[in-house]
C-alpha cells in the first residue's frame, strides 16, 4: 500500500504535493522542438527580451530525456506525426504538453489530408494557446497558467487517475 493510500487526505501529504509541485513547476524545461511559423515566436521568447529564463526555463534541452515540457509550436503534419509521438515517450514522467497557436490545437487554416487536425489526436494535451501566431506575452500567460494547474495537480497514481479521467471525458486524448 502507497503512502498516499496509508493518509488519504492528511496535513503531511498536501504539504508534500505543494512542495514537489512547486519544484516541478519552477523547473520546466522545454524540449527543443519547433515545427513552423510559431516556433519564431517561441524562440523569441527564451530571447533576452521576453526571458523565459526568469522562471526556471532557461535551457531548452536538446535530449527529450532532459525534457518535462513539450511545446508544439506550428502544424503537425502526418508526416511529422510519429516522431512527435516517439519524442513524448521518450520524455520522462511527469511531462506536460503545450499546443501553441491555432493550426497545432486544431489545424488552423489547413484543413487538408496533410496536416493533423489537433495534436490532441497524437499527445494528451495540458494547455491550448490560439493565435496565428501566439506573441510571446501569450505563450507566457500559457505557462503561468500551466504552472498554476501543475501547482494544483495531484501525486502520483491520483494523478495517473486524473488523467485517464480527462481523456475519458475529453479534455485530453
Ligand atoms: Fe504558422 Fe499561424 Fe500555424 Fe502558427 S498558427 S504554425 S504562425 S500558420
Amino acid at each position: 500500500m502507497g503512502l498516499e493510500e496509508k493518509i488519504p487526505s492528511g496535513v503531511l501529504l498536501t504539504s508534500v504535493e505543494k512542495l514537489v509541485n512547486w519544484t516541478r513547476k519552477s523547473s520546466l524545461w522545454p524540449a527543443t522542438f519547433g515545427l513552423a511559423c510559431c516556433a519564431i515566436e517561441m524562440m523569441a521568447s527564451g530571447a533576452g527580451r521576453y526571458d523565459l529564463a526568469r522562471f526556471g526555463m532557461e535551457v531548452f534541452r536538446a535530449s527529450p530525456r532532459q525534457a518535462d515540457l513539450m511545446i508544439v509550436a506550428g502544424r503537425v503534419s502526418q508526416k511529422m506525426a510519429p516522431v512527435l509521438r516517439q519524442i513524448y515517450d521518450q520524455m520522462p514522467e511527469p511531462r506536460w504538453v503545450l499546443s501553441m497557436g491555432v493550426c497545432a490545437s486544431s489545424g488552423g487554416m489547413f484543413n487538408n489530408y496533410a496536416i493533423v487536425q489537433g495534436v490532441d489526436h497524437i499527445v494528451p494535451v495540458d494547455m491550448y494557446l490560439p493565435g496565428c501566431p501566439p506573441r510571446p506575452e501569450m505563450l507566457m500567460d500559457a505557462i503561468l497558467k500551466l504552472h498554476h494547474k501543475i501547482q494544483h495537480e495531484p501525486l502520483g497514481p491520483k494523478r495517473a487517475a486524473a488523467l485517464a479521467a480527462a481523456r475519458t471525458d475529453g479534455t485530453a486524448k
